[in-house]
């Protein structure tokens, strides 16, 4: 690892070994299934009920309303796919956002097949939703409105109490995908009236293929996973007892230190951003200045392929990720920077950087004359670049 320099936090991060020392027992001698009944079992169940005290004491709820679940796009699923089954007598609308998660997106474009009909909100050029546009969009058959947290490619927080006021309002559930803010912002669940909430475990030190959903106690919704008895009868499955510890540790060890984190990595972020602006011409930052993640930045850079960059950057031993239409399936940003105005072309040059509260300034000043060599170098050799810069010598004269 000391020879990369691993800025995608966003995309997953690294277990901290406190996680991982919480979890290992659970792997090994106390292997019990939680739902067993003989003593040694008990071990299990308890350290599973005890790590969703933790995730409902961190989000201001009760012990009964958090489900553990095989990850965010498992909870985000069937926030949308349950509550859209129970409530289809009630009405078929649904009103979600052009920049959620594919997590979001593909399971509305699944339910849209099944005779279900949404609202993609627009964003304005930060990211952020219109509060009128989300009234404007209510209508008598609205059975949820589903807006992200904070977004995942621009880091854009979204305005969740004002919009869970509306929901409240008009008697419609409100679910937020908070897998990014999950650990990094204060979340109080009735302060902002969220009635469903997605969160996952690798996106804060935990393991990967843990998640939790939050449903508010009468919230009506169906289960998404049949089988056993599990979680209420509402999510079937044997206890991932060891995911659930660690997602418990990661809960605890992220609220401890979220302010010290959030200052750290804010101070980093914007030193970044600063001498980005300032050192690379024809940049521009995405998403809100400042109501945004406090590990978040991302970039466009004019006349350069996004892909190219993140390839270049690699050979430097930079992790990042792109905006880029080629970048694989749901890692795909694209339909985010477009939804804030990006032309194609500029939305293809993007580069999104996501610290974390182990990123040093030296690496972020190594990053910073890394990104300078490669724009320039991409930009040497754009047939677009060259003939901008005569058009402008032209200009000039
Ligand atoms: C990562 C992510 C997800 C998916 O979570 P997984 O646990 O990887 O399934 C959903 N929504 C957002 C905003 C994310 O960043």
């Amino acid at each position: 690892m000391s020879d990369v320099i691993y800025l995608d936090n966003a995309a997953t991060t690294k277990v901290a070994p406190e996680v991982y020392e919480a979890m290992k027992p659970y792997f090994e001698e106390l292997f019990g299934n939680a739902a067993s009944i003989y003593r040694f079992a008990g071990n299990s169940r308890k350290a599973v009920e005890a790590a969703r005290e933790t995730v409902a004491d961190f989000l201001g709820a009760k012990p009964n309303e958090i489900y553990f679940t095989g990850g965010g796009s498992e909870s985000d699923n069937w926030a949308l796919k349950g509550v859209a089954y129970a409530l289809k007598d009630k009405g078929k609308h649904i009103i979600t956002t052009k920049i959620e998660h594919h997590a979001i997106l593909h399971t509305c474009e699944f339910l849209s097949k099944q005779g279900f009909d949404i609202t993609y909100l627009d964003v304005d050029e930060n990211g952020v939703i219109d509060i009128e546009a989300l009234k404007a969009a209510i209508r008598p058959d609205t059975i949820l409105i589903s807006v992200m947290f904070a977004n995942n490619e621009i880091g854009t927080v979204e305005p969740i109490k004002a919009i869970g006021e509306v929901a409240k309002e008009n008697g419609i559930y409100f679910h937020t995908d908070a897998v990014q803010a999950y650990g990094h912002l204060p979340i109080d669940v009735n302060e902002l009236k969220i009635d469903l909430l997605s969160a996952s475990g690798h996106k804060i030190n935990g393991p990967k293929g843990i998640g939790i959903m939050y449903i508010r106690n009468g919230v009506k919704i169906d289960p998404f996973i049949h089988g056993g008895a599990q979680e209420r009868s509402r999510r079937a499955g044997t206890h991932n007892t060891p995911g659930i510890v660690g997602f418990g540790k990661a809960t605890e060890l992220a609220k401890e230190k979220m302010e010290s984190r959030r200052k750290y990595e804010t101070g980093l972020r914007d030193y970044l951003i600063e001498r980005v602006l300032s050192e690379v011409p024809y940049t521009k930052l995405n998403g809100h200045r400042t109501d945004r993640l406090s590990n978040n930045a991302n970039f466009s850079f004019q006349f350069i392929e996004g892909e190219s960059l993140l390839i270049m950057l690699d050979q430097k031993g930079i992790c990042g990720s792109s905006g880029s239409a080629c970048t694989s399936g749901s890692l795909d940003p694209y339909h985010v920077l477009l939804a804030i105005g990006l032309p194609h072309e500029i939305a293809h040059g993007s580069l999104r950087l996501t610290l974390s509260d182990e990123t040093t300034k030296d690496e972020i000043d190594t990053t910073v004359e890394a990104v300078k060599f490669v724009v320039e170098r991409l930009r040497s050799m754009s047939p677009l670049y060259e003939d901008f810069i005569k058009a402008k010598k032209a200009e000039d004269r």
